[in-house]
C-alpha cells in the first residue's frame, strides 16, 4: 500500500445497540420535550424536572445507552425507561482514515439512508463536520451534494447523534470518576458545512444544537459552532435569535450573475438582499464576525477586480474571508484556481484589512473534503449534461 493511501477499516463488525423498532428514542428531544415524554411514562410530574436531568447527564454528559447504567434510579425506575424508550445513535458502517488523520464516517439513518460525518484533528483542537439532510434541494453547480437530490431531512437525534457516534469512536466521554474539562477536548468545534442545507431543516438543527450547547452534556460554547448557509434569507435572524452560533455564508461571487450560477438560491435572495440581512447579524447574535466562505474557481470567480469588489460589498460587515480551494469531485465541471491566484486574491483581502485564511484542504485522499460528500446510496443521481445545465456552461 502507498505510504499516504487512506486506511480503510470496515466497522460493520463492531457490535452496537441498533435502534429496536417501536420504542421513542431518546436522544434529540430538548429537556422540555423528555420530561413531557417521562410524565406521559408515570413519572410524577413534581420529580420529571429532575428526573430530566438526571437522564440528560447520564445520556450526553456521560455518554451512557443503556438504562440499567443510571445507578442514581430507582431499579424498577430504570426498568421502566427501558421497557418504554431507547437511547440510539445512527449506525456508522464505515469508516476511513485518511493520511493526514481526517476521520470520515459513512452513517446508516433510518429507512436505510446514508450521510457522511468527518472529524478534522488539528494541533490544537478538532473539528467535527456535521450534515443536516440527505443530499440538499439546491444545486449549487460546484458542490458534489449538490447532485444528489434531497432524500430527507435528519432528526434533531439523527443530528446529535452524528456528534456522539464521533465522541464514541474517539473515545471522548469522560472516564468514571473524570470530571468534565479535565482533558483536552477532541471535538472542540463543530461546523454544520456536511450534507444539506442546514437552514432548511431549521426546527431540528436548532433542537440539535440547543442540546449541543446545554452545560449539563456535550457542552460546547455557541461560538465553537458554526453554521454554514447558502444564504437562506427568511431563516438567517431566526438563527441569530434561536442559535446563536457563529454564522458563515457560501459567498463565492462577488455578481449576482456569477452568482446565480453557483449559487442558484441566489435567483431568490441575490447578493443585495443577502448582504443586508448579513449586517444585522453579528448584533443579534452577539457573536464577532461572519465568515464568508469563497470557493476559488480557476477562470470563474478568482480575479483581482473580484477580489475588490467582495471587499467593497462587505465594508462594516464585521467578517473573515475563508478561501476555500475548490475540491474536485468525479465529473466536477470546474477547476481548482492556482496557487499564486490564490494568495494574490488572499492578498487584496488581507490588504483590506481582513482575515483571509485559504483553507487547507483535509481528507481529499478519502473525499472527505467540503463539498465533496455525498452518500454512497444515492451517488449519480444527476448526469453530466445535468450538472453542466446548472452551471449555465452548455
Ligand atoms: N449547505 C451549506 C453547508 C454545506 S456546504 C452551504 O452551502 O453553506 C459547506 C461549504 O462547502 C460551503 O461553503 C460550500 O459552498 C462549500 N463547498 C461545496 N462544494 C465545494 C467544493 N467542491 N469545494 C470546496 N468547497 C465546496
Ligand atoms: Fe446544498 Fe450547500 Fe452543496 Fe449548495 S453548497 S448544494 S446548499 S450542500
Amino acid at each position: 500500500m502507498a505510504a499516504n493511501a487512506p486506511i480503510t477499516q470496515d466497522v460493520r463488525t463492531i457490535p452496537r445497540k441498533l435502534p429496536e423498532g417501536g420504542r421513542p428514542n431518546l436522544v434529540g428531544l430538548t429537556r422540555a420535550q423528555l420530561g413531557t415524554a417521562l410524565i406521559d411514562a408515570g413519572t410524577p410530574e413534581k420529580q420529571a424536572r429532575m428526573r430530566v436531568g438526571q437522564i440528560w447527564q447520564w445520556i450526553y454528559h456521560k455518554g451512557v445507552r443503556d438504562f440499567a447504567a443510571m445507578t442514581n434510579l430507582a431499579k424498577d425506575y430504570r426498568a421502566m425507561l427501558d421497557s418504554r424508550f431507547e437511547i440510539a445513535v445512527p449506525e456508522v458502517v464505515d469508516r476511513q482514515i485518511s493520511a493526514d488523520g481526517t476521520r470520515k464516517y459513512l452513517v446508516r439513518i433510518a429507512g436505510g439512508h446514508e450521510v457522511e460525518t468527518v472529524y478534522i484533528p488539528e494541533t490544537d483542537r478538532g473539528t467535527l463536520c456535521i450534515s443536516s439532510q440527505v443530499g440538499c434541494t439546491l444545486t449549487c453547480s460546484f458542490c458534489h451534494t449538490g447532485t444528489q437530490k434531497l432524500v430527507r431531512n435528519l432528526t434533531a437525534g439523527e443530528i446529535v447523534g452524528q456528534i456522539m457516534l464521533a465522541r464514541d469512536d474517539l473515545g471522548e466521554w469522560p472516564q468514571p470518576g473524570e470530571g468534565m474539562g479535565e482533558r483536552p477536548r477532541l471535538i472542540s468545534n463543530i461546523v454544520l458545512m456536511g450534507m444539506g442545507e442546514p437552514l432548511y431543516n431549521f426546527e431540528a438543527v436548532r433542537d440539535a444544537m440547543q442540546i449541543a450547547m446545554d452545560g449539563e452534556g456535550i457542552s460546547l460554547s455557541r461560538r465553537r459552532i458554526t453554521l454554514s448557509t447558502s444564504g437562506v434569507v427568511p431563516e438567517i435572524a431566526r438563527t441569530a435569535q434561536e442559535i446563536g452560533c457563529m454564522l458563515a455564508v457560501s459567498f463565492h461571487a462577488t455578481t449576482d450573475e456569477i452568482r446565480d450560477r453557483l449559487v442558484p438560491i441566489n435567483k431568490r435572495w441575490n447578493i443585495a438582499t443577502l448582504l443586508d440581512a448579513l449586517r444585522d447579524y453579528p448584533r443579534l447574535s452577539n457573536s464577532e464576525r461572519i465568515t464568508f466562505e469563497y470557493v476559488m474557481l480557476k477562470g470563474v470567480n478568482d480575479s483581482d477586480a473580484d477580489a475588490r469588489r467582495l471587499v467593497r460589498l462587505i465594508q462594516g460587515i464585521p467578517a473573515k474571508i475563508n478561501l476555500i480551494p475548490f475540491n474536485e469531485w468525479p465529473g466536477a465541471p470546474y477547476e481548482r484556481s492556482d496557487w499564486d491566484r490564490i494568495e494574490a486574491f488572499a492578498d487584496i483581502v488581507y490588504k483590506a484589512g481582513y482575515a483571509s485564511p485559504v483553507r487547507t484542504p483535509r481528507g481529499e485522499d478519502i473525499m472527505a473534503a467540503c463539498g465533496q460528500l455525498k452518500s454512497a446510496t444515492e451517488r449519480g443521481r444527476l448526469s453530466r449534461a445535468e450538472i453542466a445545465a446548472h452551471t449555465g456552461l452548455t
